[in-house]
């Protein structure tokens, strides 16, 4: 019997003996191993005769380089082992049942948002296994695709175990001469939330106002600031390891470079996704857009005025002031991308 687990990414092999760069051949020899069970919790954990000084948790101050971030982002985080526990019955006794039709919609509470609860170990993943495996026994239409994003997630750290420089250098080989754009205005203006691009932008702020954001929101995200704003991904890596809650250095590495072309499995350098179209797809009724978007709702509501509680006062952002206008139009930074990656093919 062999198991899949945080800890064994080293077992799966390919025919050849090698490490899978490819997440369906590694999905295809994964996904019906048995997977050993939770350990159950020590019933007794003996204290110490007498605990060593210590400091106090609170005077490290972990909040204080958020500001005023920290207590917009703590209305929304939902931490702690019982919340993970309550997230995963509440997801596998309704949502899981639309999870394939709903995942990919930003306004809809269509996922688990798990992540965060797994990013702290507050649940385990063989837990979330095997709660998935018995729903999808029992006849739960969306638990297969559940466990396949999983699966994902075990693949990111198979990744990492064979080739730890994803977290940090071109996966690919022949990407390090790619005339990625640095830290430009552009990026900053990505960072802020104010591209002109009003899904990129929703999905910033989303990310400002909850610590989170969206699958699909990350992908339209990530593929504006390396595709039409032609921006080294290891800034945008950076901004999402300094923002997000459920911050997670192999799923954000190859997140990344998927997008990007340089990772595994990566899209093709010929799919650069349209914010514009892609909104229309999944957020058909700006639900999402106008959620997070004070400038675009005639009355913004609590989240999308958040976001300006939640930056740092030094961007003197106004939810008054008009909505910016694009940063490039999208056939220009498509075209650009476009001409990039076709000449570093030739
Ligand atoms: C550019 C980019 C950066 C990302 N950065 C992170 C990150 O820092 N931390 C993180 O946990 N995820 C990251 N992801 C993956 C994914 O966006 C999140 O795991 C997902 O949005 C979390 O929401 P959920 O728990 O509701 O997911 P669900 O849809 O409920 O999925 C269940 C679990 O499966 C795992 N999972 C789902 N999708 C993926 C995926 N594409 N890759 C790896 N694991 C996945 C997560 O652990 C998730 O909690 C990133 C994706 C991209 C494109």
């Amino acid at each position: 019997m062999r198991a899949i687990s945080c800890t064994s990414h080293g077992e799966a092999e390919t025919g050849a003996g090698g490490f899978y760069r490819v997440f369906t051949p590694f999905w295809n020899a994964i996904r019906s191993r048995d997977v050993a069970l939770p350990t159950a919790a020590p019933k007794r954990l003996r204290a110490l005769p007498a605990w060593p000084g210590s400091e106090a948790l609170a005077d490290w101050r972990l909040g204080a380089a958020m500001g005023r971030g920290t207590d917009v982002v703590g209305r929304h985080a939902r931490v702690g082992e019982p919340r993970a526990r309550e997230k995963l019955d509440r997801f596998l006794d309704g949502p899981v049942g639309c999870y394939r039709q709903q995942r990919d919609l930003p306004a809809t509470d269509g996922t688990s948002r798990l992540s965060e609860n797994l990013t702290y170990g507050e649940i385990g993943i063989r837990q979330v296994w095997h709660a998935a495996r018995r729903a999808m026994e029992d006849g739960h239409g969306g638990a297969e695709a559940f466990l396949r994003e999983l699966g994902w997630r075990e693949f990111a750290y198979h990744l990492v175990h064979h080739t730890p420089g994803i977290v940090s250098a071109n996966w690919r080989d022949g990407w390090d001469s790619f005339p990625w754009r640095g830290d430009t205005d552009d990026a900053e203006r990505w960072r802020r939330g104010m591209t002109g691009e009003p899904f990129v932008d929703a999905a910033m702020r989303e990310m400002y106002v909850t610590g989170m954001m969206h699958n699909r929101s990350r992908m339209i995200a990530a593929s504006y600031l390396t595709k039409h704003l032609l921006t080294d991904w290891r800034i945008g890596l950076r901004w999402f390891e300094d923002c997000l809650i459920d911050w997670d250095p192999a799923a954000n590495a190859m997140g990344w470079q998927w997008v990007a072309g340089s990772g595994p499995d990566a899209a093709p350098y010929f799919r650069v996704f349209n914010p514009a179209t892609q909104a229309g797809k999944f957020d058909p009724d700006q639900e999402y857009r106008q959620r997070f978007v004070a400038e675009l709702a005639a009355d913004p509501g609590a989240d999308a005025l958040a976001f300006f509680d939640a930056v740092p006062k030094a961007w003197r952002l106004d939810a008054r002031a008009p909505y910016p206008a694009p940063v490039i139009a999208l056939s220009e930074g498509r075209n650009r991308a476009l001409a990039a990656y076709e000449a570093r093919n030739s």
